[in-house]
């Protein structure tokens, strides 16, 4: 670990970094990777490596399914519902108690500011687990008034088994709480595989999940990188796949559960169309499409990146929102300071400048940002952009807003819906007509209006199109979870 970085850190945060080795825990034990593998995790402010960690390979897989399997079938499988809550809440108010050395573990391992981590990643993440920790006592089956004489149907909801749960970096502990909340809450165990660019937040995690009390292999956390995920999703215990990331990565996942007939969830990339009517606050409207876009430094599945203006306000709005990104405070995340952090990696940072690059070869004007040192990339912006340009078609994953001109309403519909993403969508507008009309218009799975970006653990979440299969969050992601089993009786 860098000194400056060491530094930075509180006691308790140093010692978890510090204090390795960064092993599997798989069963009861954390342990090392069958074959000794290991990789570094990088400190993306500084470029230097923060510490090993254990790189766990198809046999690690199996013995992680096997210790879920055994946790299903065993003490997890007959403990009554009320006891699952129990212990859910248990690692809710652990995770709140460490909320601080959480929060600086996330940024040292991600980047992101650590203020935004405690603001906004751990209250998610506690909050997600509370909500799941309030369903198990509340699966309830049916009964069901066939048409058939002296017979008696009902239906019970029973947990689908072993997860195989993967994350990706941009979130690592909320990604982790919204994975497991609903797995546990139905009854499931679990297999968690973190990001490779960030498996720090979910060994602690898993540290806290064994302090809380949850029975050996209920939570299996596995770091390692795609293949390790590719082992998971192929391993025949597994009986439902959750992934969250790449859209390319999930059409590979959803094909293998197709094969394997497994049930899946996905929630993948978007391009996702952030409209301001003419009537619309538009103060209010630049402040909300500037966080839409640039917060995490780009790096949300639900970024608001392609911005539609009416013509009459695109020159303000333009203006507008490249004065803000002219003042955005770019920097390490531990900086307190910092309002916007580095890229995750040097991978993610090459991407986005070549989108850049592509940007301008294709003719569009950038009007601020575009300028990296380090993995650091300040918030930038383009106008001159044809709808078929690469950079307003593709998911960049990034801090790069194009703006676009529009003339009226049904035109912006359908150039919002011309993309193969369809995760969220916005409008601005004081016009209450008009924003119902475009929420029913937008082929999107959530609708933001004069917000962007909220998100509750009560609320669904998830995509259209190639955005993904399923919700997130709510009784969607609790179902996402269970099976219905239909039970007839011959009462005659
Ligand atoms: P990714 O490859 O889809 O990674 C997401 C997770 O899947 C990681 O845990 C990854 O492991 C794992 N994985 C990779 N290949 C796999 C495979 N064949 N089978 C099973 N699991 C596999 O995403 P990325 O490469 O980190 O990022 C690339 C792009 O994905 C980004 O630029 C962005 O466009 C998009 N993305 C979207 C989201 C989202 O929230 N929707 C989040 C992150 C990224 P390793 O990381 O350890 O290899
Ligand atoms: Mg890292």
């Amino acid at each position: 670990m860098a000194t400056a970085t060491a530094e930075a850190l509180s006691d308790a945060a140093r010692a978890f970094v510090s204090g390795g080795p960064h092993r599997l825990l798989i069963g009861p034990d954390w342990t090392e990777a069958a074959d000794g593998r290991t990789f570094e995790t990088i400190d993306p402010a500084t470029g230097e490596p923060i510490c090993d960690v254990a790189h766990a390979g198809p046999e690690d897989v199996d013995r992680a399914v096997r210790a879920a399997t055994a946790a299903f079938e065993g003490k997890w499988g007959t403990m009554p519902a009320a006891g699952r809550s129990i212990l859910m809440n248990k690692l809710a108010d652990l995770i709140e108690e460490h909320a601080g050395e959480l929060a600086e573990i996330e940024s040292l391992d991600n980047g992101k500011p650590v203020k935004m981590a405690a603001r906004v990643d751990l209250p998610g993440a506690i909050d997600h687990l509370r909500y799941y920790a309030g369903w198990p006592t509340k699966i309830e089956g049916e009964t069901i008034p066939v048409s058939w004489p002296n017979v008696f149907v009902y239906t019970r909801k029973e947990p689908v088994g072993v997860c195989g749960q993967i994350i990706p970096w941009n979130f690592p502990l909320l990604m982790a709480a919204w994975k497991i909340a609903p797995a546990l809450a139905a009854g499931c165990t679990v297999v968690l595989k973190p990001a490779e660019q960030t498996p720090l937040s979910a060994i602690r995690l898993g540290q806290l999940i064994q302090e809380a009390g949850f029975p050996e292999g209920v939570v299996n956390v596995i770091t390692g990188d795609g293949e390790t995920g590719a082992a998971l999703v192929d391993h025949p215990g597994v009986q439902k796949v959750a992934f969250t990331g790449s859209t390319a990565v999930g059409r590979e996942i959803g094909a293998k559960a197709g094969r394997m007939l497994k049930r899946v969830t996905l929630e993948l990339g978007g391009k996702s169309a952030n409209i301001i009517l003419p009537d619309a606050d538009i103060e209010k409207a630049i402040k909300g499409s500037f966080q839409g876009i640039y917060f995490n430094t780009g790096q949300a599945c639900d970024a608001g990146s392609r911005l539609f203006v009416h013509r009459d306000q695109f020159d303000d709005v333009v203006s507008g929102l490249a004065a803000r990104a002219e003042k955005a405070r770019v920097g390490p995340g531990l900086d307190p300071e910092t309002q916007f952090g580095p890229l995750v990696s040097q991978e993610q940072f090459e991407r986005v400048m070549s989108y850049i690059r592509s940007g301008e070869e294709e003719g569009a004007e950038r009007v601020v940002g575009g300028n990296g040192d380090g993995l650091f990339v300040r918030p930038t912006l383009f106008t001159g952009v044809r709808d078929d340009m690469r950079i307003a078609r593709e998911e960049i994953f990034g801090p790069v807003l194009v703006a676009m001109p529009y003339d009226d309403l049904e035109e912006v519909a359908r150039r919002a819906n011309a993309s193969e993403y369809g995760l969220a969508a916005g409008v601005w507008t004081r016009d209450v007509g008009n924003a119902h009309r475009l929420a029913a218009m937008l082929k999107a799975g959530s609708i933001y209006v004069n917000v962007w970006g909220p998100s509750d653990p009560a609320a669904p979440f998830g995509g259209y199109k190639a955005s993904g299969i399923g919700r997130e969050m709510g009784h969607a992601n609790l179902d996402a979870y269970l099976e219905v089993k239909t039970v007839w009786t011959g009462l005659g």
